[in-house]
């Protein structure tokens, strides 16, 4: 039995989601441990196009056992609606393949609701946030405010919980962003209509993965975002509010004893961003146009356009590291088809000096990128599928970026499909 995390290395959307796809169905436990429906996982497979903002991508393996895990926060609703769209789709869910740790935090309506007031209040100097109350329920968290996904099956311990959060909540309503205060009895509705779907998945993720690793089963820990939007070792403030570096996994799955054998890091051919924050050789003009197009580049979760760059080796390194990775896959090097030559960001000129390392956030700003040119190759490379198939500008490029990044890309995807993949 072997555990593994597959986790973006970049500022998110790197094609985790992809990858995880692909891998799910040789584990038999995928955990989702950390962040909530700010994210989006796009899998393409033979049920369908799916933004999975929640769910496991191991869903659609029927006998693998998908966990929402300790460090996860779940909007009810959402999750529901979520649920609906695969079955309708012919995914079979149920409360034996889908479990949620009684640990995780629920994100109720409040939450989105502070979290748009919020940027409202910052104006100019909003975060960018997807705006799903992600902040406001891990603030809670650590307030000790917010209700556990346990306490749905607990009505004593969930009304004694509500009861306290809500006016805690209209306090800092009311006084501090002008509006009117929230009716508990709506909220507990709200909770009694999407929470009463959700009861039969709820479990112990402790005993379950306990178990599972007695019985010798595999888990795989799935992250959302990347290592840059880490709380603790990101671009902070302009981070996500939890941890997606595989370090947490264990923690955030529900039973902090489990290993991580292998990190699979996930890195794009190219950068991308969504929100705001430093991003160094963020590209304007055609060159974004003709990259973010070439690419697709909207948000899965609020189809935002995102913000572009050429390959960035100093934020990549650091990433991997962060990340503990043990092999990278790089995706989306099909998108790069287009182009005459390839910039590749190699290092950053601060205050004169060039550096190769990834500096302080505040020093992110001062930083300009230093490029080297490779050839492109001009060519549909989407259906190669072995390491030999594909030109030699085009592995070239592959083994630049390794030997620069110094972990190996052991995966190499060339279209969004589960077999557009080439290992090495
Ligand atoms: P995630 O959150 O890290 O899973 O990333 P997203 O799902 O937001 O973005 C990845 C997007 O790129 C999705 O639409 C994928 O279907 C697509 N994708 C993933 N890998 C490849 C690839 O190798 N080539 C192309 N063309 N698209 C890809």
């Amino acid at each position: 039995m072997s555990n593994c995390a597959i986790v973006g290395i970049n500022w998110g959307d790197e094609g985790k989601g992809r990858m995880v796809d692909y891998f799910a169905d040789q584990y038999q436990v995928v955990v989702r441990y950390q962040g909530g429906n700010n994210a989006g996982h796009t899998v393409i497979n033979e049920y369908g196009k799916f933004a999975l903002n929640l769910l496991p991508s191991g869903i659609f393996h029927p006998e693998t056992i998908n966990l929402l895990g300790a460090g996860a926060v779940v909007d009810l609703k959402h999750l529901c609606g979520e649920i609906e769209k695969l079955r309708a789709a012919g995914v079979k869910i149920t409360p034996e393949n889908l479990k949620i740790s009684d640990r995780a935090m629920m994100v109720l309506p409040i939450h989105p609701a502070q979290d748009q007031w919020e940027e409202e209040r910052l104006g100019k100097e909003a975060y960018g946030s997807t705006r799903r109350g992600i902040s406001p329920i891990y603030g809670d968290k650590y307030m000790k405010k917010a209700i556990q996904m346990g306490d749905l099956l607990h009505p004593e311990s969930l009304r004694a919980h509500l009861k306290k959060l809500i006016d805690w909540k209209n306090t800092v309503f009311v006084a501090g962003y002008g509006q009117q205060p929230v009716n508990y009895d709506e909220i507990l509705e709200w909770i009694e209509t999407w929470g009463g779907k959700l009861k039969p998945h709820i479990c112990d993720a402790f005993a379950l993965l306990e178990a599972a690793q007695a019985a010798g089963k595999s888990v795989m820990f799935e992250a959302q975002l990347g290592a840059l939007r880490d709380i603790d070792y990101g671009i902070y403030p302009y981070t996500s509010s939890s941890n997606p570096i595989s370090a947490y996994a264990p923690v955030g799955s529900g039973c902090p004893f489990l290993k991580v054998d292998e990190v699979v890091g996930v890195t794009k051919a190219y950068s991308t961003c969504v929100g705001e924050g430093p991003f160094v050789g963020e590209l304007d003009g055609d060159a974004a146009h003709d990259l973010r197009e070439a690419g697709a580049e909207y948000g899965a979760a609020t189809g935002r356009p995102r913000r572009v760059a050429w390959f960035d080796i100093p934020a990549t390194r650091y990433g991997t590291k962060l990340q503990a990775a043990t092999a990278l896959a790089l995706t989306k090097i099909d998108v790069l088809s287009y182009l005459d030559e390839i910039p590749v960001c190699v290092a950053y000129k601060l205050n004169g000096e060039i550096i190769d390392r990834f500096p302080y956030t505040a020093d992110l700003d001062d930083c300009e990128p230093v490029y080297e040119t490779l050839p492109g190759w001009k060519c549909d490379i989407s259906k190669a599928r072995m390491w030999e198939e594909l030109p030699k500008a085009a592995r070239d490029y592959v083994e630049f970026l390794e030997e620069r990044v110094d972990c190996r890309m052991k995966y190499v995807s060339v279209g969004p499909e589960r077999e557009a993949l080439i290992i090495r």
